[in-house]
């Protein structure tokens, strides 16, 4: 592995870690030559996951366009930048547990919904209001008030859309 910063090929490995149920390995490294240290991923090749939009159109599973909306929610929460990376992988670990075959879109945005439900309410409601499209402020008062009435309650599952 090439040091990103001089550019030698030695590097040790300092830690090595797995995640989400061993499908991936996260290993810190250390350049020989100028001590930096960066991490690498390692990650089983897995088969491809197919979504189909609501308009029926199909297209791959676009891991990083997931990750960007989670940020997006989770802009200046108090939560650390790995949530939105952790919340990624937990989701297409579930959706690659459900087994083979077309994914609906609207179950990634349900998982999703979900995960940051549990994880920040502020960014469940940005994601809601712009995954669910609310369509005026009294829906997204009851959504509101049902976070508030669920509270201290968590692991509630948020209703499909339809
Ligand atoms: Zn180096």
């Amino acid at each position: 592995m090439r040091c990103p910063q001089c550019g030698p090929r030695e590097t040790r490995v300092i830690d090595s870690r797995d995640l989400d149920d061993s499908a991936t390995i996260r290993r810190r490294r250390e350049c020989a030559a100028c001590s930096m240290r960066f991490t690498t991923y390692e990650r089983i090749e897995a088969a491809r996951l197919i979504v189909t939009k609501r308009d029926g159109t199909r297209q791959e599973f676009d891991r990083e366009r997931l990750v960007s909306g989670l940020r997006k929610a989770l802009t200046r929460r108090p939560v650390p930048d790995s949530v939105a990376e952790q919340a990624a992988d937990a989701i297409e670990a579930e959706l690659r547990a459900a087994g083979a075959g077309e994914i609906p879109s609207s179950r990634i945005g349900t998982l999703a919904m979900e995960k940051l439900r549990a994880i920040d309410q502020i960014a469940y409601i940005r994601f809601a209001s712009v995954y669910q499209s609310f369509e005026d402020l009294e829906d997204l008062k009851r959504e509101v008030d049902t976070l508030y009435e669920t509270k201290g309650a968590p692991g509630g599952v948020p209703e499909a859309p339809a």
